[in-house]
């Protein structure tokens, strides 16, 4: 148990799989793998399909530059470091570079790392995680080994390793991490059939909207657009990206959520799909997801794979019940946020299939002003 205050920073690192260490607290090689991971912070929900790397180069004790990917396509976080270093007039030759992860060395739509960190002299690079990218997966750090870099690896790793796991589940299965937000009443009912209830506090619902932020798409059943008609829009108070978008999904099978639903309304940057099972009316720019059936719904499954093939990394699910009983049975759950209030939501108790512990990589509990993590 712990008492956070729900603050943004707080809530943004909740929703990018923190709390992270605080390079407050830490010295050495440990302290600046905190702040490269700090610099990653900002690319999530930027960069994928893509890892948001952190970079911080380091000389004499001192940060001479810093960067982040927050676009596919554009410099990764070691390319982004060292140009903030030639913007601040520093040189880089003989530095520590900082790396959430070890750097590619492959060449993609840009070219590699370790080739940028060796042409500017860098002398040592630590390392967070090894990149499971079969194009890398250690290539990178024998690459510069072999020019005489000195390398270390596993700095922060479990912290590292957490901050990547959405990029390392898509590399290992295809699919994108899937996080599960449910706002519950203290008689854990999400309220009465076909009413909507509001039972978050305001503190709980920044770091709501921090989760949607973090994440590249937002998905929801029909029932709750029917009752609650949400825009599902970002509310997330800090700028973003000119690039970034995340889109919304209706899990509507047989096309019966009505033309007149707010979610429907265009909304700049933030495209709007409906998941469907068979050819409903269409209706004005929303494109239609056609998804195999499955028990009453559509599969998720390929719901997730279709949306990994749109470059989504991330996945936020808010639900209503049965929705979430589908991912959360089906072991498709990653994360799963739990808001319990202290006041009755008073509708029938939500069962959920909720598997054994260890399938869900993380979970953490909301309840009156207090928080618990489990990871
Ligand atoms: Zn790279």
């Amino acid at each position: 148990m712990s008492d956070l205050e729900l603050t943004a920073e707080v809530a943004w690192a909740l929703a990018t799989g923190g709390p992270w260490p605080d390079p407050a607290d830490l010295d050495g090689d440990a302290r600046f793998m905190a702040l490269a991971l700090r610099e990653g912070l900002n690319g999530v929900g930027l960069a994928s399909p893509n890892p948001p790397v952190g970079c911080v180069l380091v000389r004499a004790g001192l940060v001479i530059g810093s960067g982040v990917h927050t676009r596919a396509g554009d410099p990764h976080g070691e390319v982004m470091a060292l140009r903030d270093a030639e913007a601040r007039g520093e040189d880089p030759k003989g530095s520590t570079a900082f790396v959430t992860l070890e750097p590619c060395c492959h060449h993609g739509r840009t070219g590699p790392c370790t080739l940028a960190l060796i042409q500017a002299g860098v002398a040592r690079v630590v390392v967070g995680v090894r990149d499971p990218n079969p194009r890398v997966d250690g290539g990178g750090l024998a690459i510069l080994r072999s020019h005489g870099v000195v390398v270390e690896e596993g700095v922060l790793g479990e912290a590292c390793a957490r901050f990547h796991a959405p990029f390392f589940k898509h590399i290992r299965t295809g699919l994108p991490w899937v996080t599960l937000k449910l706002a519950l009443g203290s008689d854990g009912s999400l309220g009465p059939a076909g009413q909507t209830t509001q039972v978050t506090p305001p503190e709980v619902q920044r770091l709501a909207h921090a989760l949607r932020r973090a994440s590249e798409a937002l998905v929801v059943g029909r029932h709750t657009i029917e009752v609650d008609d949400p825009q599902l829009t970002d509310r997330w108070p800090a700028p973003t990206a000119p690039h970034r978008s995340f889109a919304r999904v209706v899990m509507d099978e047989t096309g019966l959520v009505p033309p007149t639903a707010r979610v429907w309304a265009p909304v700049a940057g933030q495209p709007v799909f409906r998941a469907v099972t068979n050819e409903p009316t269409p209706l004005r720019g929303v494109e239609d997801l056609h998804l195999p059936p499955e028990g009453r719904g559509c599969s998720l499954r390929h719901l997730l794979y279709e949306l990994a093939a749109m470059g989504v990394g991330r996945v936020l699910v808010e639900g209503g019940g049965t929705l979430a009983g589908g991912f959360l049975s089906q072991g498709l759950v990653d994360e799963f946020h739990r808001f319990q209030s202290d006041l009755p939501a008073c509708g029938p108790e939500l069962i959920l299939p909720i598997p054994t512990t260890w399938c869900l990589q993380a979970s953490a509990r909301w309840s009156t002003g207090r928080w618990e993590v489990w990871r």
